[in-house]
């Protein structure tokens, strides 16, 4: 039997919509039906710049769905049960994988993939072979659909903002730059887990009145880097800010990031826009933590479905047909989309319809 799928071929070209086998699961695996595969920025990093990951792949590392079929001796799981999929996929055997951090496999390397949609065929289908059970997280009575991002937009600020967490204490100042995809619910994940006083800083006024929507007192237009690193000042004090979360990573927020940031502090760059950070003494400040999360871990993804699931954090979501995913990209990449674009099968699109 046949299936459409999104498909991406080799960098530099746009993916193409195809008609392909739809697979059947082996011993140990599952198979979904996919009711939602989010569009994440890193795909077009995927699909324009040297990553590294050779194609052809079906793309689609966010998603959720329902289980079609369990491979032999796959047991727990029955046909119809409404899951996210952990999407760094790791060897499940390492000290760490173990832990359940797939995201920082020591394998890694020799594996080939990074999960499904970034080297494995992913969830941008009407069917997804997922090749271990383990990467299932039930949502319960949560939507398929709308679920989908929580498993990269949502997971990988709750990681980075758990790393955190012990600086994130009342009299704390934490700013969140650039709120599309992540940031959004970086925001949302911030209020539900900290006390913190919380900037949120984009250099799109839209993105800005979406955080006050969210709550968020305090928003800033970074456009002006003098004028935004004033304002945090102001609002941080003498300490300065004590936890910055760079969605963007391009060199005018990574500079940023270090010109507010206080002693004793933590500057997290997420975003792939490849800026530098140049050491130098007390540059970024003494005691300041630099790291660069990937993703998260399975029970990570279990606590943003947790939270979700207690009405603390939604994604918000706007659906296309799958056939329509060149033409999504395409806006996404003219910055044109607003943040949570999934994409759903003709089954899908057509119950949502009705
Ligand atoms: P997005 O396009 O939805 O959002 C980016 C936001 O940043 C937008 O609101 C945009 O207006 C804003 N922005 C752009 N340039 C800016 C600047 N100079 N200053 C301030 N704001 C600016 O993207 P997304 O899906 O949220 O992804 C964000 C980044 O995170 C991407 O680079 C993506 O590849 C990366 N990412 C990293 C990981 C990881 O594990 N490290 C995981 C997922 C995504
Ligand atoms: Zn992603
Ligand atoms: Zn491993």
């Amino acid at each position: 039997m046949k299936m459409k799928a999104v498909r991406f071929i080799e960098m530099g070209k746009p993916p193409e919509v195809v008609d392909v086998p739809r697979p059947v699961p082996g011993p140990g695996q599952v198979l979904l039906k996919i009711a939602g595969a989010g569009v994440c920025h890193s795909d077009l990093h995927i699909l324009d710049e040297p990553l590294g990951i050779p194609g052809p792949f079906i793309l689609g590392h966010e998603n959720a769905g329902h289980v079609a079929a369990l491979g032999q001796g796959v047991e727990g799981w029955k046909e119809g049960d409404a899951v996210a999929v952990y999407g760094p996929w790791g060897c499940g055997r390492c000290h760490t994988c173990q832990g359940s951090a797939e995201n920082y496999c020591e394998n890694h390397a020799s594996l080939g993939t990074f999960g499904g949609g970034l080297g494995s065929d992913g969830g941008m289908a009407e069917y997804m072979l997922v090749p271990a059970a383990r990467q299932l997280v039930p949502l319960g009575a949560l939507d398929p659909v709308a679920s989908a991002p929580l498993s990269d937009a949502a997971l990988t600020p709750y990681h980075a903002i758990k790393q955190a967490l012990p600086l994130l204490t009342p009299e704390a100042t934490v700013v969140v730059i650039g709120i599309g995809g992540l940031g959004h619910m970086a925001v949302q994940l911030l209020q539900a887990l900290t006390p913190a006083t919380l900037i949120a800083a984009d250099i799109d006024e839209a993105k800005l009145a979406h955080a006050r929507g969210l709550g968020v007192k305090h928003t800033l237009d970074t456009r002006d880097a003098d004028a935004a690193a004033a304002a945090i000042g102001a609002l941080a004090g003498p300490r300065g800010a004590t936890v910055v979360l760079d969605f963007v990573g391009a060199q005018p927020t990574v500079d940023l990031g270090v010109r507010v940031v206080g002693r004793d502090s933590r500057l997290t760059v997420v975003g792939l826009g490849g800026g530098v950070v140049h050491y130098g003494a007390n540059q970024p400040p003494y005691g300041c933590q630099v790291s660069v999360p990937y993703w998260g871990s399975r029970t990570e993804l279990m606590e943003v479905i947790a939270l979700a699931q207690a009405g603390r954090i939604h994604a918000e979501v706007e659906a296309f047909p799958l056939e329509q995913a060149v033409d999504v990209y395409q806006r996404l990449g003219e910055g044109k989309i607003g943040e949570g674009a999934v994409l759903v099968s003709a089954s899908e699109w057509a119950s949502i319809e009705e």
